[in-house]
């Protein structure tokens, strides 16, 4: 599903955030991406979401290129990705519904079948009995379960999480961290960046680990 080559990253003036990184993750794995503050792992994750383009080597999606992608064909090309980044802020002047319904209104959605999937969503977060709640109303852990509804609400193959635990409590993160684990369950292909090495820890999943941008593990 994910095939990196050669990739190296930099950033001006002269940053090297990833050198000569090479690895594969298959369809419906789930892998951890690990390292320090800075080693690179939201560099790798937005590679794979063409935010950024890798400075040499390939990035290959599914087999696409996305490193080479024209601008037009991104958003498309993002419809099959679920991203839960720490830019991707939730809308606080809608509801927990309104939120989750963004993204299949962008879609073309028939109103109908948008709020069945947006219910299916919130669902398997465990917040369909907040729905007609505001954001600003929820916990940290809530919150957080409310972008993981809003990123996969569109069925995404492949999920993309840059430190979804970040500022939760031990317990609330690993209530997160399970609801990965059931997307990995049904077939959905898992990638979460995080510096917390005992998360799924109890899980054993594959892990990748970055070093100053290089792979060290
Ligand atoms: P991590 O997610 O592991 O903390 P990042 O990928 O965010 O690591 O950063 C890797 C390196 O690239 C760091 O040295 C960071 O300062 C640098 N960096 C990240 N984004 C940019 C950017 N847009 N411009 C310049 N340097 C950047
Ligand atoms: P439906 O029965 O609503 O048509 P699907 O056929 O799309 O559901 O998927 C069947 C089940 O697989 C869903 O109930 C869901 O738990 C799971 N599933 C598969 N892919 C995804 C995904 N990307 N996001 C969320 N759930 C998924």
């Amino acid at each position: 599903m994910i095939q990196f080559d050669r990739v190296f990253k930099r950033y001006p003036p002269g940053i090297d955030a990833l050198s000569d990184v090479s690895f594969e993750v298959g369809d419906g794995e789930l892998v951890v991406l690990g390292g320090h503050s800075g080693a690179g792992k939201s560099t790798l994750l937005k590679l794979i979401a063409a935010i950024e383009r890798p400075t040499t080597g390939s990035v290959l999606v599914n087999g696409q290129n996305v490193g080479a992608l024209k601008r037009r064909a991104l958003p498309f090309m993002r419809r099959n990705l679920g991203l839960i980044f720490q830019d991707q802020k939730l809308l606080f002047d809608r509801s927990v519904f309104g939120n989750v319904m963004l993204p299949l209104s962008i879609a073309g959605f028939p109103p109908g079948e948008a709020a069945k999937r947006v219910r299916a969503a919130l669902d398997k977060v465990g917040l369909l009995a907040r729905e007609k709640a505001m954001p600003i109303a929820l916990s940290g852990g809530e919150q957080q379960r409310l972008a993981i509804a809003r990123a996969v609400v569109n069925r995404p193959k492949l999920l993309l999480a840059d430190e979804p635990t970040a500022h939760l409590d031990s317990e609330t993160a690993a209530d997160v961290a399970r609801i990965f684990m059931e997307f990995h369950r049904v077939g959905v292909s898992v990638l979460v960046a995080t510096c917390d090495a005992g998360l799924f820890a109890d899980l054993a999943p594959r892990r990748i680990l970055l070093d100053h941008g290089r792979l060290a593990a």
